[in-house]
């Protein structure tokens, strides 16, 4: 069928020569299809463009999870309304999941794009962008990725990073967590099997990538979809099969859901080399009342108690976590809960966000939305609380040996590397070696939101 992922299809490059600008918003598995987009179009025979002047083809890859995101999307294609008054050759394609959401309503709306595409079909950029060139404009969104065989798993990427990479092993999820638009844009959770997968990731071992992340809405629910031979592959096993691979020095994930975790990925993370010592774990409320509310199928006791036995298990375990502050009908009292369990959590890091209702969300239509200064207040209280204890755990590492990967030069000084340890944390260290070499370094200094260190000798 044409345009069906797994399906190879002979084709030429029919734009060499012309030039790409891809704009992303939002979270890992937007910049994943945006390398798939650019993979895409080089294959095409595009070039990246370094600013969009340059470019003659515009993408857009869309989020919907921020505040006022529709707002800021019409006010981009504002502007690109201008772009292409003066160069009319310029063509605007819009994917990501705002486009997932707002389908027709773009072109209606800015009748300048010349493509709209959804999140199940990002592999159909390049046949859109022909359709748009001969037929005219074109939306085309589709509503599910309906089975495994089109998870468009061989597409072309062009990676940001020679060294590290995402890996999708999940697309789509089945929790109905009332502040998200993910199952709503994204659909049914849909997993790849796990050949794919790790075949995938001895492609990029043999081309030089040393460090994966695998990538999932909710990773601990992957398998539950498939049958192979009767049985359901786990999460643990498939950490414990990319761990085996030749090459592959760290491996990372993101992101587990509190209530689906269990030990056997502890015990996969503590035995298996390779994963690091880190996990994003959001815990988003401390006040059972709201995490009712938000349909997260855990209470903050629950959460804890998974926690300790992460960190019993798997030994100087580093824990990041989301907060979401002033859900609807948040009181005083289910604040000083979350307060009080991100004490006992002591997270080492925090994203902290405050709640903004997200139109198709269940919670955007809830009673009790929290007054706006309530938030804010509440909010800066959280910053504080947390900021303090990153300090103090940063603080921790000093003296410490820590392994770290260096991503490049530091933006502030190209003598100093900016290096990442196992725990994901910030480590500035003078020198300069290649990107995705690894060293050992001694933690000298700790500032609030990185550490510096020297090599060891
Ligand atoms: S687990 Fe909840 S927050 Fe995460 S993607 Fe699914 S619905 Fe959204």
């Amino acid at each position: 069928m044409l345009g069906m992922p797994g399906v190879k299809e002979v084709r030429q490059p029919s734009r060499t020569g012309q030039r790409y600008f891809v704009r992303t918003f939002g979270c890992q598995m937007n910049e994943h299809d945006s390398e798939r987009i650019a993979g895409l179009l080089e294959a095409d025979g595009m070039e990246a463009a370094s600013t969009p002047e340059e470019a003659d083809l515009i993408v857009l890859n869309t989020c919907t999870i921020r505040e006022n995101a529709d707002a800021r999307l019409y006010g981009y294609l504002g502007s690109l309304k201008r772009a292409k008054q003066a160069k009319p050759t310029l063509r605007i394609a819009v994917g990501g999941c705002s486009a997932q959401k707002e389908r027709d309503l773009i072109q209606e709306r800015a009748g300048w794009v010349d493509v709209v595409f959804g999140t199940h079909n990002v592999h159909r950029v390049v046949d859109l962008l022909d359709h748009a060139e001969e037929w005219g404009a074109i939306t085309e969104i589709w509503d599910e990725t309906r089975s495994v065989d089109e998870v468009p798993s061989g597409l072309p990427v062009l990676r940001e990073s020679d060294h590290s990479a995402w890996v999708t092993i999940t697309i789509g999820c089945n929790n109905g967590c009332t502040f998200c638009i993910v199952p709503i844009v994204r659909g049914r959770e849909i997993s790849r099997r796990p050949g794919d997968i790790i075949r995938e990731v001895e492609r990029l071992a043999a081309g030089g990538v040393r460090e994966v992340t695998l990538l999932g809405q909710n990773v601990n629910s992957y398998g539950r979809d498939l049958d192979l031979n009767g049985r359901s592959p786990l999460f643990a096993d498939l950490l414990r099969k990319v761990g085996a691979v030749d090459g592959i020095e760290r491996i990372r994930y993101t992101s587990p859901h509190p209530k689906d975790f269990r030990e056997d990925v502890a015990y996969a993370m503590a035995e298996t080399d390779a994963v690091c010592e880190q996990i994003h774990f959001p815990l988003q409320s401390g006040s059972n009342a709201v995490l009712r509310a938000m349909h997260r199928g855990y209470t903050s006791e629950r959460f804890l108690a998974k926690l300790e036995m992460m960190r019993s298990i798997v030994p100087d375990l580093a824990v990041s976590t989301d907060v979401i502050v002033g859900f609807p009908g948040e009181r005083d009292i289910d604040f000083e809960d979350t307060l009080r369990t991100m004490k006992e959590a002591r997270f080492d890091s925090a994203f902290m966000f405050q709640f903004s209702p997200r139109p198709g969300t269940p919670a955007a239509d809830m009673p009790d939305q929290v007054p706006a200064e309530v938030v804010t207040e509440r909010f800066d209280r959280l910053v504080e609380l947390q900021n303090e204890m990153t300090f103090h755990k940063n603080a921790g590492r000093v003296g410490r040996i820590e392994e770290v990967m260096v991503e490049g030069p530091s933006k502030r000084d190209p003598l100093v590397a900016t290096t990442r340890s196992r725990g994901n944390r910030i480590v500035h260290v003078p020198g300069t070696w290649s990107p995705g070499s690894i060293l050992d370094v001694t933690v000298t200094r700790a500032a609030p939101h990185y550490l510096e260190g020297e090599p060891v000798s």
